[in-house]
């Protein structure tokens, strides 16, 4: 049967856009699909997002709204199972997506794929049926390997997919400047990109003011907030941030208070490097300046931005970095790595300062020149929000995403006529 042409297959098939965010494999790619998802189905699309089943609890359907839901189909045991290990079972995924649009009597003809696993499946679907694959990356082998010390035994494959990926969709979609200059000089020179950014939530983000916030939380006026938000993998440079808050401390800056926020489940990954980050902070004699709220969900989280002074992101490498225009549509400057995305969407002495990565002493001079000086502080604050209200809001993303769809579909169902005439 002819598919609608309205209609959009989003597949994260490792990044599940119902669940809870903000710890071990739950991060930015949940957000940006759960988002993506929820602002096209406003925009009139018919949305169904494709994830992979990882507990038995878990609902095999969650209808979001009336035109967007999250479909979990299996793909190995429905049980957790890390990225790294999840590429086997992708075939399996494939016959499950085939068997739903049988059941459900369409076919879908445009699937935008999210991260190197459902690259693969949208690359496979595209030998079994007539249609266009957009792809969003979230993060590049290429580069992620340049950053770590251990290279896991699938980075061959991973590479080579995204390689094929980027050669074969009708559309790339790079996220920044950044990503697509790294996708040409590190993955290949042929293929189509386009330069859509991720988006934030502006109505939620920066409606709290920061009085309210730290009454909300306890934090007194005359401290001085240092925030990190995100998740405890080794890749986000959270010992950087702590080294160089130490520093400060060390300097003699008085009433700061360093929060890191962010979930993380004892045994697994993250919860090995929260255990590493506390035994740092303890070493440097940081624990009574030094909180862990844990997980921060959606309601609590713009609280905990609105209360800091300053939000910083010290990530080794970042294509995108939501926490960043969080904490901009926050009204709070923002202390990044000098990597990636974060070159794009923070403007050096505008919006915030960014610092070379692993780097804490040029953290701290940040951090600190942030902190010293609240009135220029608040100014990076407004020009942060006007900056993601002009360029990163979830609307505007979907609307470009909706025309790129809208120009590949018509694209599609041409092809599918000219081969059934
Ligand atoms: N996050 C959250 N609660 C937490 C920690 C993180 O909601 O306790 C969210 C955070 O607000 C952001 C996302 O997780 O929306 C992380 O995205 P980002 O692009 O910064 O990093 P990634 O996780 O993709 O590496």
């Amino acid at each position: 049967m002819l598919e609608k042409q309205n209609r959009i297959a989003l597949i994260s098939v490792d990044g599940d856009p119902a669940i809870e965010i903000g710890q071990e494999e739950a991060g930015g790619q949940n957000v940006y699909v759960r988002q993506v998802g929820l602002a096209l189905a406003q925009q009139g699309w018919k949305v169904d997002m494709f994830t992979r089943r990882s507990s038995k609890e878990q609902a095999a359907i969650v209808q979001h709204n009336a035109n967007c839901r999250t479909i979990r189909l299996p793909a190995g045991a429905p049980e957790f199972i890390g990225r790294d290990e999840l590429f086997s079972y992708l075939p399996e995924y494939v016959k499950a997506f085939q068997a739903f649009q049988q059941q459900h009597g369409f076919r879908y003809s445009l699937v935008h794929t999210n991260y190197w696993l459902s690259a693969w499946v949208g690359m496979r679907l595209k030998q079994l049926q007539p249609l266009s694959q957009i792809h969003t990356y979230h993060s590049l082998g290429a580069v992620k390997y340049r950053n770590i010390d251990e290279i896991p035994a699938i980075a061959t494959k991973r590479l080579a997919v995204e390689k094929a990926c980027l050669e074969t969709a009708e559309r790339i979609v790079a996220t920044s400047p950044q990503e697509q200059e790294h996708m040409r000089s590190l993955v290949s020179t042929t293929g189509q990109i386009d330069i859509i950014p991720c988006g934030t939530d502006i109505d939620r983000f920066g409606a709290i003011e920061r009085e309210a916030a730290r009454q909300q939380l306890g934090i007194a006026a005359n401290e001085k907030v240092v925030l990190y938000v995100g998740r405890f993998d080794k890749r986000k440079g959270i010992e950087t941030l702590v080294r160089s808050v130490a520093r400060l401390h060390a300097a003699g800056r008085t009433n700061l208070k360093l929060i890191i926020g962010g979930g993380s489940q004892p045994g697994r990954c993250d919860g090995r490097e929260r255990d590493r980050i506390e035994g740092i902070v303890g070493e440097l004699g940081l624990d009574t300046i030094t909180v862990f709220p844990g997980r921060l969900d959606d309601r609590i989280l713009p609280v905990y931005y609105a209360a800091a002074n300053v939000s910083v992101v010290p990530s080794h490498y970042e294509p995108f970095g939501l926490v960043a225009i969080e904490a901009m549509a926050s009204r709070i400057p923002v202390v990044a790595s000098d990597v990636g995305g974060l070159q794009f969407t923070v403007v050096p002495e505008e919006t915030g300062l960014l610092a070379p990565a692993k780097d804490d002493v040029a953290f701290a001079q940040a951090i600190d020149r942030i902190l010293a000086d609240s009135s220029w502080a608040r100014k990076l604050g407004e020009r942060g929000r006007q900056r993601v209200e002009n360029h990163f809001s979830w609307q505007g993303v979907a609307i470009e995403l909706g025309h790129l769809y809208t120009t590949l579909n018509s694209a599609t169902v041409e092809t599918s006529r000219a081969i059934a005439a």
